[in-house]
């Protein structure tokens, strides 16, 4: 039986993957320190003799008593608004949270796959994202501690594949949205569905002119599992590159929930990037992946768990 380390298990992403590991027939060992992820989203797992629940925060030094084949380091805040909150739990998390799992991996002898992110590209100065630009990160702004925390992580896995011939995995995650997203997370799937349910405004930040590119979670999870058990250890794009305005993203959750909500304009965030959408040529060339479930669908199905939730 393969075991698998998850960091940020009780996550919105980290609890899918959970799912999929035991579905593939993996033992589980699951981590987080709840900071932002929630029992709720794997409690279901508690009762199988294959999952095991450890309450940790990975900045802080890992200890795992098992052998273990996989890690995957989904731990980190990862929402605009949990990292402005939470900025030196974000940093901490990205940088002394991954040097203690990639330390963990070369004592156990495990390959380990980081999860990175197009925040790393900034607001890109080139579209769509492919893995060889370098990014247009602003350091010092608000959006830094999660950027740069990321760019570190990428840095320091890397160094450990050519210093210590570790085996790594960088998946560089763009926009992703199902069910587990917490509603308050202030991301605009869960806002937008969040203020159709309760009848208040949507709010659109900017002019909604800003573009990104949704995949849901099934898909990104596929694109990961994929990833994981392949021989590729550069940095590799996994996303939906299905383009969309946030203004008609807002207009499309109006419609498929059928509120009266009326769109509202706030002011754009600082850094805020303009452009976001990945090129995932690479990630079909390699896993031969791409994303299968339309938005139409994928959206349909986050509601119907939103739905359920706020009931
Ligand atoms: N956004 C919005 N209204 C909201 C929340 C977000 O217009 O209530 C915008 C946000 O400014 C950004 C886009 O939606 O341009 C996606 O934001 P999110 O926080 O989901 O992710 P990001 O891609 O910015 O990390």
């Amino acid at each position: 039986m393969k075991k698998v380390l998850i960091t940020g298990a009780a996550g919105f992403l980290g609890s899918h993957l959970c799912d999929r590991f035991i579905a593939e027939g993996y033992d589980v060992i699951a981590m987080d320190n709840l900071l932002t992820g929630s029992l709720e989203n794997i409690e279901h797992l508690f009762h199988l003799e294959r999952f095991t629940f450890y309450h940790h925060d990975v900045s802080k030094f890992v200890h795992v008593p098992d052998e273990l084949d996989y890690i995957l380091h989904f731990a980190s805040p990862a929402s605009p608004i949990d990292y402005l909150k939470m900025p030196i739990q974000t940093l901490k998390v990205g940088s002394l949270g991954t040097h203690n799992l990639l330390g963990l991996a070369k004592v156990k002898n495990a390959r380990i796959l980081v999860a990175s992110t197009s925040e790393i590209y900034g607001d890109p100065t080139t579209h769509p994202q492919r893995e060889d630009y370098w990014g247009n990160v602003n350091a010092v702004g608000p959006r830094g501690v999660y950027d740069e925390a990321k760019r570190f992580q990428e840095a320091i896995t890397m160094a450990y594949h050519n210093f210590h011939g570790l085996e790594t995995r960088i998946v560089r995650i763009f926009n992703t949205y199902g069910a587990r997203m917490r509603l308050n997370d202030g991301r605009a799937l869960p806002a937008f569905m969040g203020q159709a349910l309760r009848g208040e405004d949507i709010t659109v930040f900017g002019d909604g002119s800003q573009t990104r590119s949704f995949c849901f979670v099934d898909d990104l999870v596929e694109g990961i599992y994929r990833l994981l058990l392949s021989d590729y250890h550069l940095p590799l794009n996994i996303g939906n590159p299905t383009e969309i305005t946030i203004k008609q993203f807002a207009e499309e959750i109006v419609r498929l929930t059928n509120t009266k909500s009326k769109i509202i304009y706030k002011p754009l965030p600082t850094d805020d990037p303009k452009q976001r959408c990945p090129d995932i040529s690479k990630a079909y060339e390699i896993l031969g992946w791409k994303p299968q479930v339309e938005r139409s669908e994928g959206l349909h199905r986050t509601f119907t768990y939103f739905c359920n939730k706020i009931k």
